[in-house]
């Protein structure tokens, strides 16, 4: 099992990857991150873990892990 994880602090408010994600898993709260953002959080119910969202953002604020079991 893969889970996907949130660098937030390299979040920049884009929305690309809230645009491109297949399941609309991807949404911003409102939360500001160090920058100055409000940065993307991930619902993991509705992720697969297709990679879309780590192949368009581009400030790397996404990483696929194995989850531990
Ligand atoms: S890995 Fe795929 S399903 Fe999960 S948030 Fe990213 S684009 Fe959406
Ligand atoms: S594409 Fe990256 S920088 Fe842009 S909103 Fe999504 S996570 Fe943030």
């Amino acid at each position: 099992m893969e889970k996907l994880i949130i660098h937030k602090e390299s979040c920049k408010s884009c929305r690309y990857c809230i645009e491109n994600c297949p399941k609309g898993a991807l949404y911003i709260k409102g939360d500001i991150n160090e920058k100055g953002y409000p940065y993307v959080s991930v619902d993991h119910e509705k992720c697969t873990t297709c990679g879309i969202c780590y192949n368009v953002c581009p400030d790397y604020v996404f990483e696929i892990q194995e989850r531990e079991v």
